[in-house]
């Protein structure tokens, strides 16, 4: 916990975040550099230690982008499928790009604690009580309070209390692996290999190269439940033995779970405290990238409290939204056939679409096309469910 002066126990902030993970670094970063917030205090509480560094993000781009400089790799073609051996594609004008989230952070944790309108707090947000005046929160340490506060934890236990809305998971274990010799081409991304076991999942592995003895390799599950660390290892082992490659040392590890879901955390905001980040639903519900998303979340939430709009602008339930919530409730009962409906969609359907649709920019026509890539029975099924369910 950080020693903080008796003034800040007793001032009230005009802004706090809770978090410097990607949505509250990005946030922060934001609202500094406009003039809109020239004069406002920004504290900033953040869990101590450097679990903050532990990932790698990847998103994909076909055009420069204000994170540039922080891209440490880019991939031009990409493959998704069930085949044994890949045959990857260009994706060009995209590429699929990694920032790590230690360079992330080196970025934007020196240049925000250097502002003298912050005050960055090392310790554990407890409970947030709001009252008509402010929100006061309690940390593991002092309290204090913010006027508007901007939180980023995020908890299953959130999700699970609706029964309208499936929740899965994301859920990987991924090694950073150096090979004694050659094994990998660092222009291909395997996005989604599907060759693996599906055992009754939707299972695959997940292959980011980085030089020709480099690559992350992730093992990887759109279902319910986590699997035990060592099932995850086990999978990747084998995947590589049976790739020869058996002579290698792990350099890094990652894991994580991403929650999968419709359910709209963004609507549970009140005036003073609104969520962010994962907390706030903004991972994409059928693939959980995130990353790309939160960028533009968060420019959205910041034009929203400079035009002074409501929130509503940030997130809504849109028509993508309704296509994930197609697919969720495919994959909720039947786990199985993610496989097949990546597949087909890839052996089907132009990459740069399937991107393009992914990041939520095609138009209808082109959503039709997409739509007719699969079997449409499933589809059907789980519209016509799901009109009895409700939306
Ligand atoms: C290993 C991994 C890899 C991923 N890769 C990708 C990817 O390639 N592409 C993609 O689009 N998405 C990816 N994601 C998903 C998503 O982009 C990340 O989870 C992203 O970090 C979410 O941002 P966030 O701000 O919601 O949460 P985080 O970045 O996790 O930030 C939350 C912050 O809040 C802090 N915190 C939590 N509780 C408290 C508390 N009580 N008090 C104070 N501080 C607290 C945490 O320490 C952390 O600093 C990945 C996720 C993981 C776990």
């Amino acid at each position: 916990m950080t020693e903080i002066g008796p003034i800040f126990i007793f001032m009230i902030f005009d802004y706090a975040i809770i978090g410097a993970g990607a949505s509250g670094s990005l946030l922060a970063s934001s609202l500094l550099s406009h003039e809109h917030f020239s004069g406002c205090s920004l504290l900033i509480i953040d869990r101590p230690g450097e679990a903050y560094k532990d990932r790698t993000w990847c998103f994909w781009s076909d055009k420069p982008h204000p994170l540039d400089h922080l891209v440490s790799h880019r991939w031009s073609m990409i493959y998704a499928g069930d085949a044994q051996h890949p045959t990857y594609q260009s994706i060009a004008p995209y590429t699929y790009q990694l920032i790590k989230g230690a360079d992330f952070h080196h970025h934007f944790r020196p240049l925000i604690k250097a502002d003298n309108r912050v005050h960055w707090v090392d310790g554990e947000a407890l409970m947030l009580t709001e009252d008509e005046q402010h929100v006061t929160i309690k940390t593991d340490g002092d309290s204090f309070s913010a006027y508007r506060v901007f939180d980023s934890r995020f908890d299953y236990e959130q999700l699970m209390q609706s029964k309208r809305y499936p929740v899965l998971q994301q859920h990987f274990v991924g090694l950073f692996v150096k090979t004694k010799v050659p094994s990998f081409n660092p222009d291909q991304a395997l996005f989604m290999d599907f060759s693996v076991h599906q055992k009754g999942n939707t299972r695959f592995m997940y292959v980011l190269p980085t030089a020709a003895d480099q690559a992350l390799v992730e093992y990887t599950l759109f279902s319910h439940e986590r699997l035990s660390r060592q099932a995850y290892l086990n999978e990747i082992e084998s995947y590589l033995a049976n790739r020869g490659i058996t002579d290698y040392e792990v350099t890094q590890t990652e894991e994580g779970s991403i929650p999968m879901s419709c359910y709209p955390l963004w609507q549970k905001h009140s005036s003073r405290i609104i969520p962010i980040g994962l907390g706030a639903g903004w991972a994409k519900p059928s693939t959980g990238f995130t990353f790309d998303r939160t960028v533009v979340r968060v420019q959205r939430l910041v034009r929203a409290l400079i035009k002074g709009h409501s929130l509503d602008s940030v997130q809504q339930k849109d028509r993508f939204w309704f296509y994930d919530l197609l697919l969720l409730d495919i994959l909720d009962q039947q786990n199985h056939l993610g496989a097949s409906i990546f597949t087909r969609l890839f052996q089907r359907r132009k990459p740069q679409l399937i991107l393009k649709f992914l990041g939520e920019k095609t138009h209808f026509l082109q959503e039709l096309s997409i739509m007719a890539a699969n079997k449409p029975w499933p589809f059907l099924k789980a519209f016509f469910v799901r009109l009895f369910k409700g939306f």
